[in-house]
């Protein structure tokens, strides 16, 4: 099994490099953005208390996105493995992962850290936002994100490296040049 987690800040390409490589290696993707997004859309009770915190640039609180994680990733039937695409975002959810997967006999494989320097992010962000009409694409939202980002999810940086899982990508230059290095990456898994 094959469990990646790719890693960055708001809008460090994290969803677009996941299409990619689900396609590459088939694996299952969750998105836990996209399934909270999901859950607005559809109008439920997570749903309701998830738009909330996303308008408001804060983070679902762990118990509860534990919880979601835990039963989309059993909700796989005969994985190849999984990326996980915006979890964890917490030592607290990091903790989480590594126990759930070593209750289930696996473990993360790779930790893929996209960096992308701020002011860059700042403009793809805005620039989506315009695009997709992205409610938490706007630049006040953007800021909250970005100070919840360092405050709270940078820290899994260090986390990971002493796992001895991380691994670095520049996340600046070509969708193309990006891939290739996350594929070198992986193959040499
Ligand atoms: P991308 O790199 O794809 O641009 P993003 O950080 O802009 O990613 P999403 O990953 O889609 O956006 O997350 C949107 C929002 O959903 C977050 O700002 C947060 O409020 C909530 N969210 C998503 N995943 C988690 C999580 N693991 N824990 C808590 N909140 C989460």
């Amino acid at each position: 099994m094959l469990n990646i987690v790719i890693f960055g800040a708001p809008g460090s390409g994290k969803g677009t490099q996941s299409a990619r490589i689900v396609e590459k290696y088939g694996l299952n993707h969750i998105s836990t953005g996209d399934v909270l997004r999901a859950e607005i859309k559809n109008g439920t009770e997570l749903g309701k208390t998830a738009k909330g915190y996303i308008d408001n640039g804060q983070l679902i609180p762990d118990a509860l996105m534990i919880d979601i994680l835990a039963s989309v990733f059993d909700s796989f039937k005969d994985s190849k493995g999984v990326i996980f695409d915006g979890f964890p975002r917490t030592i607290a959810q990091a903790e989480a992962l590594k126990e759930m997967l070593k209750v289930r006999g696996q473990e993360v494989s790779i930790m893929l850290d996209l960096e992308v320097p701020e002011d860059e992010l700042m403009t793809r962000l805005i620039k989506r936002g315009q695009e997709s009409g992205r409610a938490d694409d706007n630049e006040e939202t953007i800021k909250k994100r970005l100070v919840v980002y360092h405050s709270q999810t940078a820290p899994l940086i260090d986390w990971y490296k002493n796992d001895g899982k991380y691994c670095h990508i520049n996340g600046l230059g070509s969708m193309d040049g990006i891939f290739a290095d996350i594929c070198s990456a992986i193959d040499k898994l």
